[in-house]
């Protein structure tokens, strides 16, 4: 650019430079002929003006440059030759002047022409040499902007630009320099924390186009993250996650597993399409035990532990170190992986930050089960109860359906524990509820309502007698169960107390207490029985009805 600048520059004060020389040197051609017809006109003006013309003539003969001159008639006076020239003097006659030779006008016209043409040539020479020094300084400017906005373009900031003018320019130039410096500070600052938001974000070498891409992403990802913040439970947030993970990034083939990292429980969320790596437990998986990517693009047939052999694999593990693990499981095609292989920096960001979120719903979940469920025998306690009940009642009277309400009391337990210690209590516990959750089918609710005291909810009873039957066959099983504990074998005995909801009352509460006093009957006459309860047993106790 530059050099076509000056050669321009160059091109015109040259081609100027001889025009000017050539039409100079044309001007001065015709020098000879003015000189001539100049002199012959002072020769006229002698002539006329003298007294004598005779030797007017005479004198003018002997003139240097003259080599003759007469009195001629017009008509036959002919300028045929260059050095001849005719002067009027009246109508008839003329002055026929011949001049010596021409040489010395013609002499004196090329030396004319010579030096102009060396003055305009040494003319051309300096006014290029003073534009070429004036002007290049102010090129290079302008070139070394061109590079410096050409970089800038694709995120370049490093080019500053250089100069030895010290005038208005060098402060503009200084600003300029100032301002793709600060520029370039901020984008790095972008650059780094997009890098903490989105850690393997692929790069195409224009720090522009990333930065704004990032950006987007990151934005999607911010909207994805308030929203599934907002979802209520876990089985949402992953509806997002497949949504995002089909539709977004049109994946065909992966699965999602949630681990329970307490527990060890992997569970399949979701699976599309195709599957080669099929995971049971957490510790087989490569990706959950380590906590970073599993891919065999980068490392063929690194998983070892599932042998997903004869596929292509990427395993992601989302989680933030707490009770949740989530791995997503992807299977690619080479073909696939090829147009993929950028946006898995994009899915990652996804799921890390769906990990706090569902990590945070779980542990909500877990907090929510451990408070109303007992933790020695897994049962729910006497809080979940009373959250229910109404709600079962409520719906059963809907429904009307009957309820079946078993009071579980285990006989003499308190001998258990002064013989075989309270371990042995508690594992007489443990096998009661096994034998319980075991005897009702799921819908119904087995509780541990305090101590060694138990409440089983049947649900959706038609046949009343069938209540009594899942009493006996809980009583029967039970006491036909071999409890072993620290290598002793013992054997234990329960009664059980039945009332029917809304049959006995409709107050569900009040079911309870009736269930409670035919628990009691049955302790009071002998134990190990069940017995269902009637107005005798109320009309013999001192019960005086729900307040
Ligand atoms: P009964 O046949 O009349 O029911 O006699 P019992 O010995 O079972 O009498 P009671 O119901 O009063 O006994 C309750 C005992 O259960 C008292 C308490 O020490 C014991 N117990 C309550 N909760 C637990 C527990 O979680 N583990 C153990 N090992 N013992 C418990
Ligand atoms: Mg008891
Ligand atoms: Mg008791």
């Amino acid at each position: 650019m530059k050099k076509k600048i000056l050669l321009f520059i160059f091109l015109v004060i040259t081609v100027g430079g001889i025009i000017f020389t050539a039409f100079t040197a044309y001007r001065f051609s015709t020098i000879t002929e003015l000189a001539i017809k100049h002199s012959a006109d002072t020769v006229r003006d002698i002539y006329l003006y003298s007294k004598d013309k005779n030797e007017a003539l005479d004198l003018i003969k002997n003139m240097p440059n003259i080599k003759d001159i007469r009195i001629s008639d017009k008509n036959l006076c002919k300028e045929k030759k260059k050095n001849v020239i005719c002067e009027n003097l009246n109508n008839k006659e003329v002055l026929q002047i011949e001049f010596k030779s021409l040489a010395e006008f013609e002499n004196e016209k090329y030396q004319v022409i010579l030096e102009t043409v060396i003055i305009n040539i040494l003319f051309i020479l300096f006014s290029n040499l003073l534009l070429n020094w004036l002007i290049t300084p102010y090129l290079n400017i302008f070139e070394e902007f061109g590079q410096s906005l050409k970089k800038a373009k694709h995120g370049d900031f490093s080019k500053k630009i250089s100069t030895k003018l010290n005038n208005q320019v060098k402060y503009i130039i200084e600003s300029y320099n100032q301002f793709i410096s600060q520029i370039d500070k901020n984008f790095k600052l972008i650059e780094d924390n997009l890098k903490v938001l989105i850690p393997n974000a692929s790069v195409s070498g224009d720090r522009i186009v990333d930065v704004e891409k990032n950006m987007q992403v990151l934005g999607d990802i911010n909207r994805f993250k308030k929203i599934i913040e907002e979802d209520s439970n876990t089985a949402e947030i992953y509806n997002r996650i497949i949504d995002i993970l089909e539709n977004k990034f049109k994946l065909e083939n992966f699965k999602i597993y949630a681990v329970l990292n307490e527990k060890q429980k992997i569970e399949t969320i979701y699976q599309k399409g195709e599957n080669c790596c099929e995971i049971h437990l957490p510790k087989m998986c490569r990706a959950y035990r380590t906590a970073s990517e599993v891919n065999s693009f980068k490392f063929p047939h690194i998983c070892q532990e599932n042998f997903c052999e004869g596929c292509n694999y990427i395993c992601i593990p989302f989680s933030t170190g707490g009770t949740f693990t989530g791995i997503v499981n992807i299977n690619f095609s080479k073909e696939e992986w090829k147009t993929h292989k950028n946006e898995i920096a994009y899915v990652e960001s996804y799921l890390n930050e769906a990990a706090s979120i569902v990590e945070a719903k779980y542990t909500l979940n877990l907090m929510k089960e451990n408070s109303l469920t007992d933790q020695m025998t897994g049962l729910y306690n006497r809080r979940y109860l009373e959250e229910i009940l109404d709600k079962i009642a409520a719906s059963t009277i809907r429904e009307k359906s009957l309820l079946g309400i078993l009071m579980v009391d285990v006989d003499y337990f308190k001998k258990v524990n002064d013989t075989y210690g309270h371990d042995a209590g508690d594992a007489v516990l443990k096998e009661l509820a096994k034998t319980m959750v075991n005897s009702v089918r799921e819908s119904d609710f087995v509780v541990r309502f305090g101590g060694e005291e138990f409440i089983i909810i049947l649900q959706n009873i038609k046949d009343e007698e069938g209540i009594v039957k899942v009493a006996e066959k809980i009583r029967e099983t039970f006491a036909n169960t071999q409890i072993t504990v620290n290598g002793k074998t013992l054997t234990k005995t329960i009664s059980v107390g039945v009332s029917i909801f809304p049959k006995h009352t409709t107050k569900i509460w009040e079911a309870i207490k009736y269930a409670d006093l035919a628990l009691y009957e049955a302790k009071n006459t002998g134990r190990n029985k069940v017995i269902k309860f009637s107005q005798k047993l109320l009309e013999a106790s001192n019960y005086e009805g729900d307040k």
